[in-house]
């Protein structure tokens, strides 16, 4: 079973063993391995049961060490990395060959990344590597943003887990490909696209797509409750199941047609950020409340709360 703790030495000590640890970060819980080693990133799919398609984001300790791990990293690029990182925001640019082709899935790019958690950045000041983290997950279910999400999905396979308490955005970065001719979000996330669409004139958005998962992030179904999720903007007034059976994610306000002990608010002043930090528990909450189905509405399109929206619309997806 894994020991949960703040030890940073701890945790360093399993990484250099080429082991995995959780990792808490501002966005979600990491799954971290030491990205150059090939017996750690191959435990990282292993633990996640991840496909290998599937590529894994390199965490570094400070945007100057950005530099060392890839072989272009444009102006536009580098501007914003000063302006948001540490932070909610990760960038695909091409990579030099040092870096394995398990962590890019074989492609001539890598998606990297400065967390802003205190005890991550320490915890990466202090290794000689830097890290691979995809989210602490199984591969297509919720992310965690506590070390108690993540020993309970994969404490019996890891030994650590850095505790840092709950994640302060909640949602999983922003994923800005800088690699092509112009700077496309292939997952909106913690880092709101108006904040980035404000500096780059030339940035264009790729929608939810299962038949081109550059970012399996991207992938219609993921993020799955174990509970079916429907997300129509008409119900819960046309909800032909039983109401005590069915649980209910609102927004600011109540459904009325549901019971208020079977919903989770994921912000009474209406505030997106709370929301964001609020979903994926909320998820869990509602997935283990013995219902038989969750009902979900969206949250205003705006800030996070279309990256909130996204997540939701996968969710409802796995329905299918
Ligand atoms: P996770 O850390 O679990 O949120 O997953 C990382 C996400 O980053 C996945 O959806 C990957 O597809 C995406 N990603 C990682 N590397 C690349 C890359 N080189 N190009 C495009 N997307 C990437
Ligand atoms: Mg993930």
């Amino acid at each position: 079973m894994a020991r949960i703790g703040q030890d940073i030495q701890e945790a360093a000590r399993w990484l250099e063993a080429e082991d995995v640890v959780g990792i808490p970060t501002e966005t979600v819980y990491g799954l971290a391995g030491n990205a150059l080693s090939e017996k750690a990133l191959l435990r990282i799919f292993e633990v996640k049961q991840r496909p290998f398609f599937d590529p894994l984001i390199l965490h570094v300790a400070t945007v100057e060490a950005i530099g060392q791990w890839v072989s272009d990293f444009p102006p536009q690029a580098q501007h914003l990395a000063r302006m948001f990182m540490p932070g909610p925001l990760t960038l695909v640019l091409r990579k030099k060959a040092i870096i394995p082709d398990l962590v890019s899935a074989g492609m001539d790019t890598v998606a990297i990344r400065v967390p802003r958690h205190p005890l991550t950045q320490a915890l990466l000041a202090s290794l000689p590597f830097p890290l691979a983290a995809p989210s602490a997950n199984p591969f297509g279910y919720i992310s965690p943003t506590t070390a108690a999400h993540v020993d309970k999905q994969l404490g019996a396979l890891i030994p650590y887990i850095l505790d840092g308490g709950p994640c302060q955005v909640g949602l999983e970065s922003t994923i800005l490909d800088f690699s092509g001719e112009v700077p496309v979000v292939l997952r909106k996330g913690g880092l709101a696209v108006e904040q980035l669409a404000a500096l780059l004139d030339n940035l264009s958005v790729v929608e939810t797509s299962s038949s081109n998962p550059r970012a399996p992030g991207m992938l219609e179904s993921h993020y799955a409750p174990a509970t079916p999720l429907t997300l129509d903007e008409r119900l819960p007034a046309k909800l032909h199941i039983a109401p005590e059976k069915t649980g209910g994610l609102c927004f600011d306000h109540y459904f009325e047609h549901l019971p208020e002990s079977n919903q989770y608010m994921l912000s009474a002043k209406g505030d997106l950020e709370e929301a964001a930090r609020n979903l994926f528990k909320a998820l869990r909450q509602l997935e283990t409340g013995g219902y038989d189905m969750i009902v979900a509405e969206k949250v205003p399109d705006t800030g996070l709360g279309k990256a909130i929206n996204d997540r939701l619309m996968r969710a409802a997806k796995a329905l299918n």
